[in-house]
């Protein structure tokens, strides 16, 4: 079973939670609001599954991977959407053109009072909720499987998020689901604390006394 003695070989991608048939793990935040996973000893089996899918686990899969990475650099033509982007707006092409023909985008935007979180999108007005930079851990709470789900009902899924998250993704997903299934994962040096953005969130309101 899961355990997570050193922090920094979990990201709180929750591949082992969403692989875990019997639901015996949930993800839990620690002091600072980061995600790891907790394990009901109760309910857990030992089957393993939540150490294989483990994309910190030294036999993770990386055979799909190019021996020499092809770089191109990329900017959006529409200064409109460079602007209301963070950087060049390449998320922005290959999002729309996924939409454009049906499928569905997911990436990292707000639920309940500012909170990060990734999301399921079907049209541009959803998917520009995932413009610009949040510079806090998102939630994947639930996600992965709602990927699946998707790839298998036949949708083309573009998959959008930190380098860690896509590889925790690409690892529970395995091989043969991987055919209509896109991966854009951002330049990240790493996530900040989701309660440092909460606290902030409180110390703003409390200067103008009011809801954000
Ligand atoms: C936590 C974090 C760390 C970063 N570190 C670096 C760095 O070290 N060096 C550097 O040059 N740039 C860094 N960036 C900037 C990042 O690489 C750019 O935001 C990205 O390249 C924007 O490209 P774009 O204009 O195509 O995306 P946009 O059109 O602005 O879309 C934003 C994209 O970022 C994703 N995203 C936004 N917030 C999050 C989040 N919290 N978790 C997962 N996905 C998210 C969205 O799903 C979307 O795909 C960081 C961004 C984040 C969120």
């Amino acid at each position: 079973m899961i355990q997570i003695i050193n922090k920094d070989a979990c990201c709180g991608c929750t591949a082992c939670a969403s692989i875990c048939t019997h639901k015996a793990i949930t993800m839990q935040s620690d002091e600072l609001g980061f995600f790891y996973p907790k394990v009901d000893k109760e309910i857990c089996t030992n089957c393993n599954l939540c150490e294989k899918v483990c994309a910190f686990n030294e036999h993770y899969d990386t055979s799909c991977n190019f021996k020499e990475p092809l770089i191109f650099a990329v900017r959006h033509r529409d200064i409109h959407e460079i602007e209301t982007s963070r950087s060049g707006a390449a998320f922005i092409a290959v999002s729309d053109y996924i939409l454009e023909r049906g499928g569905v985008v997911y990436g990292a935007g707000f639920t309940d009072h500012f909170k990060v979180i990734h999301k399921r999108a079907v049209n541009t007005e959803q998917r520009n909720e995932f413009k610009g930079s949040k510079y806090v851990q998102s939630d994947l709470t639930g996600i992965f499987e709602q990927v699946k789900a998707d790839l298998k009902m036949g949708y083309t899924v573009l998959f959008s998020g930190t380098a860690c998250q896509i590889a925790g993704l690409s690892s529970f997903l395995g091989s043969s689901l991987k055919k209509n299934l896109i991966l854009i994962d951002i330049v990240c040096h790493g996530v900040p604390s989701p309660y440092i953005w909460r606290d902030y969130i409180t110390y703003l309101e409390k200067n103008i006394n009011r809801k954000l």
